[in-house]
């Protein structure tokens, strides 16, 4: 068995160890020049919608699936046709454009914030008036970890909004005055068997995500998120795993968006969960068993971005992973996992490690 990975970042690198693991093969389709997950397989290092790349990584692999959400939806449809394609193009196109994502919320009766399609100037005005503010304009398509992204705090700053973000399809969304972020990872295989990880609840700087816990301990916050996964899978007739990103105001949820892949929200599943949400991602696209989602005690990540510092390397009681990337301000690098017996311990460990190793991490542009 061969797994065609589109994208070579360090979800596919991920992917790529549990591949190993699970005694699959991978090949990569990515135009960076050594990406993290060369060294998981051989890399066709051409742009995502080479057709004859595409073509031939088709022809070389059983099945095929993708580690992040800006992939063409035209080339997965070139290859569809010629050997299975997860997740399915379907919930790609909806993910890569907020409007969409949002009316596909609206439809399946999943709690959000308040939206307006955004075409013109006029269109922002009449958000505003109809939104109140502040409000949050976005891109519609490709953004990503806060970018594309404008706060409308009074009158005024919609000349700056409109100036800084037009002449692009757009939305203004409803600013959301939450209490905490949440995710809930869930996973498909094709013969409909779904399995839930643990509510995660997850910490931004600068629209990039810097420490995730889990699980979280609030059940009916849980259920809710974990009903509203299983009918995104069902209704997308999903195959893979899918994490769809939440906020929690006053005890209840609002869905921000969904990602179509594994996720960085996800990545204490390595160490903290039963089955890793890489190596349920490849049982589903391979229609094998899932595995387990349960929790294996709390779990704490802190994602390392701009620099790797040495004290994270002489961590004893955490689990590093260090993607090999070079380092460049606000860049993902790697990430330290903590698994503790209870969640007092697991807070302390994070405190302690995040302020260790955060000093010297941040910066404002980012590179994924
Ligand atoms: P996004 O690119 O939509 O995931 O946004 C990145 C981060 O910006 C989110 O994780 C939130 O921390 C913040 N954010 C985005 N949209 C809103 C909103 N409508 N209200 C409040 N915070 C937001």
């Amino acid at each position: 068995m061969r797994i065609g990975i589109i994208g070579a970042g360090q979800l596919g690198q991920m992917l790529g160890h549990a591949a190993h693991d699970l005694g699959v093969e991978c090949r990569f389709l990515d135009p960076s020049v050594s990406p993290p997950a060369a060294e998981c397989g051989d890399v066709i290092q051409r742009p995502f919608d080479d057709a004859d790349a595409l073509a031939e990584l088709a022809a070389t692999c059983d099945v095929i699936t993708y580690e992040f959400e800006n992939v063409p939806v035209a080339a997965l449809q070139q290859i569809a046709g010629k050997v299975p394609v997860f997740p399915p193009a379907a919930a790609l196109r909806s993910a890569q454009d907020r409007l969409d994502e949002k009316r596909l919320f609206d439809e399946l009766d999943i709690p959000l914030a308040g939206y307006r399609a955004i075409d013109n100037r006029e269109d922002l005005e009449a958000a505003a008036a109809s939104l109140g503010l502040p409000m949050v304009i976005k891109s519609r398509r490709f953004g990503y970890d806060g970018k594309g992204q404008f706060v409308v705090l009074e009158p005024d700053d919609i000349d700056k909004a409109w100036n800084s973000l037009g002449v692009q399809p757009l939305i203004a969304e409803q600013w959301v005055p939450f209490d905490f972020e949440v995710s809930c990872i869930g996973v498909r295989n094709a013969d409909g068997d779904v399995r839930i990880y643990p509510l995660s609840r997850n910490e931004h700087d600068d629209g990039i995500l810097r420490v995730s816990r889990a699980p979280v301990d609030a059940p009916e916050l849980s259920n809710s998120a974990a009903d509203y996964v299983r009918q995104l899978l069902e209704h997308l007739d999903y195959v893979g795993v899918l994490a769809l990103e939440m906020f929690v105001k006053d005890g209840c949820l609002l869905a921000n968006e969904f990602a179509p892949r594994v996720h960085n929200s996800g990545h204490w599943t390595i160490e903290g969960a039963a089955t890793s949400q890489f190596e349920n991602h490849l049982r589903a696209v391979m229609n094998l068993p899932l595995g387990s989602s349960a929790s294996r005690g709390h779990a704490g990540m802190i994602n390392l971005i701009g620099n790797i510092p040495d004290a994270a390397r002489a961590l004893t009681s955490a689990y590093l992973h260090d993607y090999g990337k070079t380092p460049r301000p606000g860049r993902k690098l790697g990430h330290i996992t903590v698994v503790s017996d209870s969640a007092e311990d697991r807070d302390a460990l994070v405190s302690k490690i995040a302020e260790s190793v955060t000093q010297s991490t941040s910066g404002p542009e980012t590179v994924t």
